[in-house]
């Protein structure tokens, strides 16, 4: 008991050093304890790493947009006021700047709220059929330069999904279909069912991901050499794949890609039948 005692006095001192444990082998039932209390503690000390790597993340990437703001206001305010083209410009950048860094905090509030509420969804049922055709048509109407073709069969479309998350998925899948599209975007959603799971595979003849960046895309903020150097005014934030795997964990769906650069991508994910 001492050991553990120990271990708790020292924890309520430096509530910050999180690495101590108690690791007590007594045999009894201070030994259940102490194993109860230390990975009590990893759990604490995981969550502690995880918040600290995601606040430095998040600084990391604002001030590459906070920056440019900044440049463009002191250049306006030395000799852009007077100055229609220089003017317009850095308006517009400033602009675009601020659109971008509202979406990422967007993003990123959505990725909080779904580690800390993970259980809530837990139980809900979405048609995957119905919201796959709702989005493929919201999607149409938003990007009439994308041909999005619907193809396949499902016997029985209920997932263990919540709707609004579903919905996040498929678009998020679409929309990186069109934004590593090369010209005109060929997208073709396809239904089907594989071991009794239902399936949506999501396939562009895009710009297509290198094999060895394929393990690193569902990183916060990842993005490939390719897409950022080639498409950096299309906003990619490296975010929307993060969100879908931390759904894709909550709700037990299975995701794959493949991809050949320069052929294009396909995203398949298979469900938790309901
Ligand atoms: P982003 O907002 O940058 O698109 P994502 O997290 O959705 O962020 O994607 C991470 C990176 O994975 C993208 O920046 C891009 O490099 C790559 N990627 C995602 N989807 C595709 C795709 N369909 N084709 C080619 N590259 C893709």
């Amino acid at each position: 008991m001492n050991k553990l005692h120990l271990v708790m006095s020292q924890i309520s001192q430096k509530p910050n050093e999180l690495t101590i444990r108690s690791q007590l082998k007594s045999g009894d039932e201070i030994e259940d304890l102490s194993r109860i209390f230390d990975s009590m503690l990893d759990r604490i000390e995981d969550y502690s790493n995880q918040q600290s790597r995601f606040i430095s993340d998040v600084s990391h990437e604002l001030r590459t947009p906070l920056a440019v703001v900044e440049g463009h206001l002191n250049m306006l305010r030395r000799w852009g006021k007077d100055d229609p083209i220089i003017l317009e410009e850095s308006l517009e950048a400033s602009h675009e700047e601020t659109k971008r860094m509202t979406l990422m905090i967007q993003d990123m509030l959505d990725l909080v709220r779904l580690q800390t509420n993970k259980d809530q969804f837990k139980g809900e049922v979405a048609d995957l059929r119905e919201v796959v055709s709702a989005v493929v048509t919201n999607f149409s109407l938003l990007h009439p330069e994308a041909t999005i073709e619907q193809l396949g069969q499902l016997g029985q479309p209920g997932i263990s999904f919540y709707r609004p998350h579903l919905e996040q998925v498929v678009t998020i899948l679409l929309d990186n279909a069109v934004k590593y599209s090369q010209g005109e975007a060929y997208i073709q959603v396809f239904l089907f069912e594989q071991d009794g799971r239902p399936c949506l595979s999501v396939r562009d003849r895009g710009i297509g991901i290198g094999e060895e960046e394929l393990e690193h895309i569902f990183k916060r903020f990842y993005r490939t050499d390719q897409s950022r150097t080639k498409l950096t005014t299309q906003g990619g934030l490296g975010i929307g794949l993060s969100i879908l795997s931390q759904l894709a964990k909550i709700y037990e769906a299975e995701i794959d890609v493949q991809s050949q650069p320069g052929l294009g991508t396909t995203f398949i994910l298979k469900f938790l039948p309901a």
